[in-house]
């Protein structure tokens, strides 16, 4: 798909700023109406999305149906729901006399033109879902997706206009060399989904508007199992997090730290259902995603060959097809190429590690988007709570944190700033105001501050 012109940036831009400025976006008439609609964008092209995530990685229904379609209607419904209670005014707790006779209050304003640019391992959701955000706070967007899903981008570029106010929501299309002009525009809030590498950039490219951004960045996720869980359990949930989009997912398990106690067993365990989910040992199923492109098949490709850990579990792969088999590589150490970087792929590495070893592993690195506790002992979940930061946190499973209800979903430190999902999302898009309105009558207790300073006036 060809990149849009400056010309068509251009236009894009000052159609969304004109629109916001002329204020059709604030009525809450307009909001409802936008989220309706894409509601619907979602459940007449259901089939689209399912074919074109298909084309882009190869992705079985299954796996886009309940993330890419469900999850973002979901997420609609869900700001249907509650965007009354969510663009109200709130009034402060406090009772000091502004609050009290100056009827103080929150104002909850759209912060005005957005950015949203996304990636392509859920191309759909990490688009759409800000965007809902973007709408319910009132603001006009431009979406940026993935180059790298093109099937996926062009889907989005032909599906938004038809449903969504095209002077308020835009699509442009670009690949990195053609987003330094469309960062250079002055946006009120940018909301990025990639890498921590582009994250920084994004950020700089912010900084002399002073921009303010969400950035939903890289993972690095560790598991830490430990000798008191469920081990063939941990071993099922942590494959699943890996066989699902090949791996390639912010919040799946970058690698393991296992008790050597357990290990064996959770070798085994992982084994015994990798063969599961691929119906079969060294099956290439025809419902297994893809790796995304050659650069990506040839990363991971390059990180494998030059491991000092053992492979004791798949390795199978073909260049032909970018198919990478779920690779489980034992006695991994910490300087091992396979922790040299995210490797957002179906590598496993496992590291020898009791839990503090683990936690002291964790902490020296920058904060993971997600951390997984594998333990039966809340001794063990509170001290893994207590020395560790992350994004987010699920114990005894993965991912799943992700899909709690209004809980906000963001990184820390290198994973990132902010956070979406629900009323975290609208709170990103939005300026909270304070007005007060003081009473002239207010000067019985104002006229304190007034000069002359005298001592009779001291209040302090
Ligand atoms: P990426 O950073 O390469 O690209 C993301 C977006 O940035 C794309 O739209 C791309 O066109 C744009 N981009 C790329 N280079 C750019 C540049 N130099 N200047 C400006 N824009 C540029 O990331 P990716 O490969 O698309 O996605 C994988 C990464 O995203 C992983 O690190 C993964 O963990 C992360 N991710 C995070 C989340 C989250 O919610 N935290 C979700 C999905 C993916």
């Amino acid at each position: 798909m060809s990149y849009s012109s400056e010309a068509q940036v251009d236009e894009a831009f000052n159609t969304v700023s004109d629109t916001f400025k002329s204020n059709v976006t604030k009525p809450l008439e307009w909001r409802i109406k936008q989220l309706r609609k894409t509601w619907w964008m979602l459940e007449d092209n259901r089939e689209r999305i399912v074919t074109a995530l298909n084309q882009d990685l190869n992705k079985h229904r299954q796996e886009t149906l309940p993330v890419d379609v469900a999850g973002v209607q979901s997420a609609c419904l869900e700001a249907l729901a509650h965007i009354k209670e969510w663009t109200k005014d709130e009034k402060p707790r406090q009772t000091d006399p502004f609050n009290l006779f100056g009827g103080a209050r929150i104002r909850k304003e759209p912060k005005g033109v957005a950015l949203i640019i996304s990636a392509w391992n859920y191309p759909f959701m990490e688009l759409f879902e800000p965007m809902l955000s973007a709408i319910a706070a009132g603001c006009t967007a431009i979406l940026k997706p993935s180059e790298l899903a093109p099937a996926s981008e062009k889907l989005i570029a032909e599906i938004v206009p038809k449903y969504l106010d095209q002077s308020a929501i835009r699509v442009v299309t670009a690949g990195p060399k053609q987003m330094n002009y469309l960062l250079e525009r002055k946006w009120h809030h940018i909301f990025f989904t990639g890498s921590t590498a582009v994250g920084k950039i994004i950020y700089a490219k912010a900084a002399p508007n002073l921009t303010t951004v969400t950035l939903e960045l890289g993972g690095r996720g560790p598991a830490i199992v430990t000798p008191s869980a469920d081990i063939d359990l941990a071993a099922k949930r942590i494959a699943n997090a890996k066989f699902m989009n090949a791996g390639q997912i912010c919040v799946g398990v970058n690698h393991v730290f296992v008790d050597p106690s357990v290990k064996q067993k959770f070798i085994a365990a992982l084994s015994k259902y990798f063969d599961e989910y691929r119906s079969g040992q060294s099956r290439q199923p025809a419902y297994a995603t893809r790796i995304v492109n050659e650069r990506h098949y040839k990363r991971l490709d390059n990180l494998l060959e030059k491991t000092q850990g053992k492979i004791v579990y798949g390795g199978d792969r073909n260049p032909e097809t970018r198919f990478f088999g779920p690779t489980v590589v034992d006695g991994v150490t910490t300087d091992d190429s396979l922790l040299s970087e995210e490797l957002f792929g179906p590598i496993l590495p496992i590291l020898d590690a009791t839990l503090e070893e683990a936690i002291n592993y964790t902490v020296k690195h920058d904060h993971p988007l997600a951390l997984y506790g594998f333990t039966s002992s809340q001794a063990e979940k509170d001290k893994i709570l207590r020395l560790t930061s992350s994004g987010g946190v699920c114990f005894n499973d993965a991912i799943l944190h992700m899909l709690v209800k209004d809980a906000p979903f963001g990184g820390v430190g290198a994973s990132g700033m902010g956070a979406y999902h629900g009323p975290f999302g609208f709170k990103e898009f939005t300026h909270l105001r304070t007005v007060v309105n003081v009473p002239a009558w207010l000067e019985l207790l104002l006229k304190v501050r007034y000069a002359p300073y005298t001592n009779k006036k001291a209040v302090a």
